[in-house]
């Protein structure tokens, strides 16, 4: 009997559909390659859902992530629905996903893939072997400690919000950052600003703790100034960087600086129990439907699934290579395109990729 996975996959809006398709069918095809069965569900999220139901995250799409073992989502958002509500916003299907289905982390891998070391702003000797993951907190800090609002009036008015961790939280996500750094190069980056913030010094002393049943793991500590400078003058030195919600957020976008392009970047948020992959990118409203989007990163979220959602970090390594061959004959979607490269679109990069992979699977059997 083969293996059966459920994949949950969320479209969304934008770019979100455009990038999902082609990674759906690398799914599809290194999981018939493998024998793995592997059964999808579509449902809707983001503008899509309020379009069609009224709410940015209806309850059988919550429902439906539930029942699976993974979740794959495109990307939410777009001019149509910015003047909405709070409450009426796609972004808030994203927010109340993560939240309903217990995802307190974020994972971002970021690779410098050799042959867009020139895509860059930064110089190529910089870039050069950078092999990093941010683990992000993400359900706790200044995005959701209260007390929080803006209170007074008449010219006397205060903005509030608050930086809150508790230390359950703290403890949970390094045990996820030291326990991956375990499978990488055993290097743990915790960033806080615990030279003004107590929350950070909270911060810095239970990651202190937790790390003393991950002694194999390296640990050093960097303030967050000093962390966002070194990732853009030193980031090979980087293996785990572990931080909290509002770091994570910023020093995760410089990773995009790194690659090239936003497109190539995948991303995992975990809990406990299931893992929702979706790529870093928005639903980039400038470029949809235009055939211009770059699926490389969510071909990376399918990667991602089969290593950390299916255990089959080999599959992972045959979809990651393959991109890479692809790139190295220089094919490339608009986001990356050089001097001597071959622009090609969303579809034909994949349909690229899939010949990569198809090929590979023939050269083995016979
Ligand atoms: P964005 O990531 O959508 O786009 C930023 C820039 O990067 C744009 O120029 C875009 O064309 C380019 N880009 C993004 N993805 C690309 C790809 N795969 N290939 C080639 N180029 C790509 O960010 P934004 O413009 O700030 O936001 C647009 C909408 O997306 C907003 O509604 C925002 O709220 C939403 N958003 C959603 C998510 C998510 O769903 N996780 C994340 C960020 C932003």
């Amino acid at each position: 009997m083969p293996a059966v996975h459920s994949v949950c996959v969320l479209p969304g809006d934008g770019i979100g559909p455009e990038v999902i398709e082609p990674a759906v069918a690398v799914l599809k095809q290194v999981a018939g390659q493998a024998g793995m069965d592997v059964r999808l569900q579509y449902e809707s999220i983001g503008g899509d859902a309020l379009d069609r139901f009224g709410v940015p995250l209806p309850k059988s799409t919550l429902l439906a992530c539930r029942a699976s073992d993974a979740v794959l989502l495109g990307a939410v958002g777009g001019p149509k629905w910015d003047s909405n509500l709070p409450d009426l916003r796609p972004e808030k299907g994203l927010l109340n996903i993560r939240k309903g289905l217990g995802l307190y982390g974020n994972l971002r891998p970021v690779r410098q893939i050799p042959s867009l070391l020139q895509c860059s702003t930064l110089k190529p000797e910089v870039v050069d072997g950078v092999d990093l993951v941010v683990v992000r907190e993400l359900t706790g800090g200044l995005y959701f400690g209260k007390p929080r609002g803006i209170y007074g009036a008449n010219g006397h008015e205060i903005g509030m919000n608050s930086m809150v961790y508790h230390r359950r939280e703290i403890d949970r996500i390094a045990r996820k950052a030291f326990a991956l750094a375990r499978l990488r190069r055993k290097k743990v980056t915790s960033v806080d600003k615990a030279n003004v913030l107590e929350v950070s010094r909270l911060w810095r002393q239970v990651v202190t703790e937790t790390h003393r049943v991950f002694s194999d793991v390296e640990l050093n500590h960097q303030y967050v100034d000093n962390c966002a400078m070194q990732m853009v003058l030193r980031p090979a030195q980087f293996d785990v960087i572990l931080t909290e919600n509002t770091f994570g957020d910023i020093l995760s976008d410089i990773g995009a600086v790194l690659t090239g392009s936003i497109g190539t970047l995948p991303s995992a948020s975990i809990g406990d129990g299931l893992a929702l992959y979706e790529p870093v990118h928005g639903s980039a409203p400038d470029i949809a439907g235009k055939n211009l989007a770059n699926p490389i990163g969510a071909i990376g979220c399918v990667a991602m699934m089969f290593e950390m959602s299916f255990g089959r970090p080999d599959l992972a390594a045959r979809i990651t290579e393959a991109v890479d061959a692809v790139l190295d004959q220089g094919y490339r979607t608009r986001d990356l395109l050089q001097a001597g490269g071959t622009e090609v679109g969303t579809g034909e990069f994949a349909v690229r990729v899939q010949e990569q992979i198809a090929g590979v699977a023939a050269a083995r059997s016979s």
